[in-house]
């Protein structure tokens, strides 16, 4: 028997940009974390409203946890959602923050390639659905950072990575070519939770969205 009251919610985010800029906006909704949880190590978190506790994951790791309820909402990047694919959760809110795209590089002046082409990426099932649609063949090498890296060591001949100012890719000889997909945080909902915890779920995304036009 569960010994959480039926109204209780788990909001799933991570460390760094997601977290800074979604905390003012529950603080809107009067979820506030009782402490510092930027300099904390725990991963669990009270809040200053009664029943809504907070997570901190690893990023990929958020769209899993509301997939299978362990979480009721998450905050996640648009590129880790459209890596995860999807499933089990609604997106009914773009938070409009932690804005950039997921584009396609390469080394600078060095023209595309024809026939097939190695990319680097730790976004492996974009980039395989991304070059299939644009009728490339790719090899798709999964990488875990420094995708950057990958061009200039002859790893591969492009990279499917996140690029806001450009800065990192200028500073490493590459340039950008495709833009994929233009990336914001969305907020999602576990789908079951959606029905079973609507009354406390459904006043909290009319927050957030105020907050979020504000
Ligand atoms: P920039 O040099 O400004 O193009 O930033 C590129 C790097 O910053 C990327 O390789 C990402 O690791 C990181 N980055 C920038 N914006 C975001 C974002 N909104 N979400 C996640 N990572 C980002």
């Amino acid at each position: 028997m569960s010994v959480e009251p039926a109204t209780a919610i788990t909001i799933a985010l991570t460390k760094g940009r997601i977290l800074k800029e979604t905390l003012p906006l529950l603080a809107r909704a009067g979820i506030e974390p009782l402490e510092d949880m930027e300099a904390s190590r725990k991963l669990v978190f009270p809040t200053s409203k009664a029943g809504v506790r907070l997570l901190i994951l690893r990023g990929s790791d958020v769209p899993t946890y509301v997939q299978y309820g362990a979480a009721d909402i998450g905050v996640s990047g648009k590129d880790t959602l459209l890596e995860h694919g999807g499933e089990g959760f609604y997106e009914p809110l773009d938070l409009g923050i932690a804005q950039c795209r997921l584009m396609t590089a390469a080394a600078t002046g060095v023209a595309p390639r024809a026939g097939r082409i190695r990319v680097a990426t730790k976004y492996v099932n974009v980039a395989r659905r991304y070059y299939a649609e644009q009728g490339r063949q790719a090899d798709i090498i999964k990488l875990y950072g420094a995708m950057e890296l990958a061009p200039i060591m002859a790893l591969a001949d492009e990279i499917v990575d996140i690029v806001d100012t450009g800065n990192t890719l200028r500073a490493n000889g590459l340039e950008a070519r495709e833009t994929i997909a233009t990336i914001s945080s969305r907020l999602i909902v576990n789908r079951v939770a959606m029905k079973t915890k609507h009354s406390t779920i459904q006043p909290l995304l009319d927050q957030l969205a105020a907050a979020v036009a504000d």
